[in-house]
């Protein structure tokens, strides 16, 4: 690179991305494919409109690689009608409020301390300034959704749009009752599966196109392991030219045609057997992390994990806060996020826990008795609340480390 102040700090990166076991859920690693894709030319075309209606000349190769990520995506979701443009997650549900509602409707989406998406109508958010945002929580008792709850919160509310989806729940979601509560009161159902959708398309959790929901968007580089991005999915032909238009022109310009050959990658990835076996994987791993944690008289949210993720109480585990026991891991090369828990007392800056994921280290190499080590290694900083405790067990964590990223080599 002729930029040196840039080409430092990326190698400074590659060497954080391997020295650093990677707890954070919502991240993962690309295979060189991905990369080379996403790092190609194609990032000099402009390509607005869909193919075959393009606004440029010179969009032949644009045209097919667009078709060949739409066609991969309806195979692996066995969904009619894709749109592989949103810039993000964020985007892809913009787009679908904007194809689905007018200013000031009423949407419906869970919480945020209680495991939902800034984007489900946060007061920050412009889901939350351009609707009348309400939510459900789950239940105080065991920490899960509580779909008569909800029934009885959509009854009175009468939302035009309840949103089914979570970024920090650890359990299951089921589709099919907040189907018939949609149903009830008449509003549509969306499906934001950004965090789930590597285990549904593996069949490791209910697809919700199975139980007949509207409108499915999600990210591509979470648990499906690619390209940057979002999509959008529905079976409703009225609704897909809706939502291709909420998408473009509605709320953005031309596509990242780099990206969607990203993700066209992706998908062809998801679609091989070793996916399902790297999926399988990634859920034993967090489920083993967490029976540790419980094991060791720990306090895990709703007592253990379905998915890919599981959030600990640190406040009652160890008498710190989330804030304080990333702050401390990180000191043994350990990267995990502080994470709100249901009903937390403390701000989203400091927060009562944290959130663990297995997706990223599964695809490192790591293994499950790797796995149930770092629970070890972490329950013994936590505990002893001592930075240079933390420091020590540095040594432990890179030896973990010594062996992996043989197949998907960050370079
Ligand atoms: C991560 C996430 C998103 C947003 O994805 P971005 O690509 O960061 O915009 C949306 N919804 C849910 C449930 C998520 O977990």
């Amino acid at each position: 690179m002729n930029d040196k102040e840039i080409e430092l700090i990326i190698l400074d990166e590659v060497k954080r991305q391997k020295e650093f076991v990677q707890l954070i859920a919502s991240e993962n690693f690309v295979s060189n494919d991905v990369l080379k894709a996403t790092g190609s030319i194609l990032t000099n075309k402009y390509a607005e409109g869909y193919p075959g209606k393009r606004y440029y000349g010179g969009v032949e190769n644009a045209d097919r690689i667009e078709n060949i990520a739409r066609d991969r995506l309806k195979k692996l979701f066995n969904a009619k009608y894709v749109n592989v443009q949103p810039h993000s997650g964020t985007q892809a549900n913009i787009a679908v409020f904007q194809a689905l509602l007018e200013p000031g409707d009423k949407i419906l989406g869970m919480s945020l301390t209680s495991g939902g998406h800034l984007s489900h109508g946060f007061k920050a958010s412009s889901s939350g300034k351009n609707y009348t945002a309400f939510t459900y929580e789950v239940s105080k008792e065991n920490n899960e959704l509580d779909y008569d709850e909800i029934l009885q919160i959509a009854k009175k509310v009468k939302p035009k749009l309840i949103i089914a989806g979570a970024s920090s729940y650890p359990r299951k979601i089921d589709f099919s009752k907040f189907k018939e509560i949609a149903d009830k009161v008449g509003a549509y159902l969306l499906a934001d599966v950004a965090h789930i959708i590597g285990l549904i398309v593996t069949g490791n959790h209910q697809n919700p196109f199975d139980v007949g929901v509207d409108v499915v968007t999600s990210t591509t580089h979470k648990t499906l392991r690619g390209a940057r991005g979002g999509i959008i999915l529905t079976n409703d032909e009225e609704l897909s030219k809706k939502i291709d238009s909420a998408v473009f022109p509605g709320t953005q310009g031309g596509p990242l045609v780099h990206v969607i050959a990203g993700k066209a990658i992706t998908f062809k990835e998801a679609l091989e057997p070793e996916f399902k076996t790297y999926i399988e994987n990634v859920i034993e791993n967090s489920s083993a992390m967490a029976n540790k944690f419980i094991e060791k008289g720990k306090v895990v949210s709703t007592n253990g994990t379905d998915n890919h993720l599981f959030l600990v109480n640190t406040k009652k585990s160890f008498g710190l806060t989330g804030k304080q026991s990333e702050e401390l891991l990180w000191n043994a090369n350990i990267v995990l996020n502080k994470n709100v828990l249901p009903f937390d007392e403390e701000s989203p800056s400091i927060t009562s826990g944290i959130r663990i994921g297995t997706a990223a280290m599964t695809t490192a190499g790591l293994t499950k008795n790797d796995f149930i080590k770092l629970a070890d290694i972490i329950i013994e900083i936590l505990d002893s609340n001592s930075k240079e405790i933390a420091t020590k067990k540095k040594l432990e964590v890179l030896k973990l480390l010594g062996r992996k990223y043989e197949k998907f080599n960050i370079n």
